[in-house]
């Protein structure tokens, strides 16, 4: 606590005030927004609030993605506008943080380009920000930052980091050069966590990893972790992403279909339909392993949501490769699938290959998978129709609430409701992407 007091001293005679405000933008993926809330958590200590007006900021900080390239440049354009406002105002502070800055040529770009920027914290040392933060302010260094308290964004949304890093490598994939090989968490630790943060009214438990399936730490498997967090007496709902289809097998969909709390949800990346592909990729499974498990799966969980990602355009997919997948797409009939272009990434495998397909025919690829599965969401969700469906208040908008029911589907209601709030809706019509519904 010494050390919060010291900093807190420094930083009201930096800002001449009792209280500081933060702006923290977020990219990317589920793991981005734990990471910042880790950070919240000890800027909360600081005696920091936090603001979407990046004018009042104190502080600016980016937790940033490297997934795309295209992510990447827009990420970089807003860094360099923060130029004048720092010119502005030299007291503030300007952190990039996240998988973006893991990476050197781009660390050494940012400090070339934008010498404003006060400091550097890349996703593995995420946990240091403290000490970096420390340096900063003081000059020193000091290793004793421990248990630092997460800040939740919704009190009733919970992330549980339980395995970072990946040990998989798809070729096209920055991930495992980014956030390093897999390392799970303490066993005990995430359920003590859970119980903590269940018992503090924690509703829905998302599970996250990049690989979440490959959990392993003392012999216990994420199948074991899923039974023991069930196992918490609350009403809350587990949710978990991303699996990788190659480790999501018979036992783990055993477990789901036992537990009381699965949302019943699955998101299971599927990437392509075709198995030359899928090779290139190095994703360990084939189209006909995918169905095997996606069939096994629903039969045994009743009503399950199965969602994917998709990449099109890898280098060297052919037409009739790409047709492949969209005979897969509309054989599963995912609820919903996330589609990108292929982009190349430095370092990685799939970079050397040959990338003869032109932007245009790449456009037009997930042009016409966009259409297709816009035509099975509507399908599936036009079958709510009619039904009750409790759901959970996340946005409270001007007569007007977004909610999300166990398994994740989008629902708009009339009213205005208490963010947290479990509602009984009655559904009455469906959109492109969500439901409507009405209090029942
Ligand atoms: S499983 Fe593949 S796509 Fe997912 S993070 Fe690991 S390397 Fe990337």
């Amino acid at each position: 606590m010494d050390v919060i007091n010291s900093l807190r001293k420094i930083l009201k005679t930096r800002f001449k005030r009792e209280h500081f405000l933060a702006y923290i933008k977020v990219f990317g993926c589920q793991q981005n927004e734990a990471d910042a809330e880790k950070i919240c958590g000890f800027l909360k200590l600081l005696g920091f609030n936090f603001t979407d007006n990046i004018l009042v900021a104190d502080l600016i900080l980016f937790e940033t993605c490297a997934v795309r390239h295209t992510a990447e440049e827009k990420i970089l354009a807003h860094i360099g506008n923060l130029k004048n406002i720092k010119k502005s105002n030299n007291n503030i502070f300007i952190a990039i943080c996240g998988c973006m800055v893991e990476q050197e040529n781009i660390k050494n770009y940012i400090n070339e380009k934008f010498p404003f920027v006060d400091f550097i914290c890349g996703a593995k040392s995420i946990e240091n920000f403290p000490e970096l933060f420390y340096k900063k302010l003081t000059g020193e260094k000091l290793n004793n930052f421990c248990n630092v308290p997460v800040l939740q964004k919704n009190k009733f949304n919970a992330w549980v980091p339980i395995i970072s890093g990946c040990n998989n490598f798809c070729s096209y994939c920055i991930v495992p050069y980014v956030r390093g090989p897999e390392k799970s968490k303490d066993y005990n630790q995430i359920l003590d966590y859970c119980k903590k943060i269940i018992k503090n009214g924690s509703k829905i438990i998302t599970l996250l990893g990049q690989n979440v399936n490959s959990y392993f730490y003392n012999n216990f498997n994420f199948s074991d972790l899923l039974k023991e967090i069930d196992k918490i007496d609350g009403e809350f709902t587990i949710r978990f992403m991303t699996s990788h289809p190659k480790d999501f097998n018979k036992n783990l969909v055993d477990t789901l279909a036992n537990l009381k709390h699965f949302s019943g949800h699955l998101h299971l990346p599927v990437q392509s339909g075709n198995n030359r592909i899928l090779k290139f990729m190095n994703r360990k499974y084939t189209r006909e392993e995918y169905i095997e498990k996606i069939n096994y799966a629903r039969e045994k969980i009743k009503n399950l949501v199965i969602t994917s990602d998709i990449i099109v355009g890898f280098p060297g997919e052919t037409n009739l490769e790409f047709e492949d997948t969209v005979s897969l797409i509309q054989k599963i009939k995912f609820a919903s699938i996330f589609n990108f272009i292929y982009s190349p990434r430095v370092g990685t495998a799939a970079f050397n290959m040959q990338d003869n397909i032109s932007h245009d025919e790449k456009v037009r690829r997930i042009s016409k998978i966009i259409k297709i599965q816009e035509e099975i969401s509507q399908e599936f969700l036009s079958g709510f129709v009619g039904t009750n469906l409790k759901v959970i208040i996340e946005e409270d908008h001007v007569n007007k609430s977004i909610a999300r029911s166990k398994s994740n589907i989008i629902v708009e209601l009339k009213g205005s409701f208490n963010v947290g709030d479990i509602v009984n809706t009655k559904i009455i019509s469906s959109k492109r992407s969500y439901l409507i519904g009405k209090k029942v």
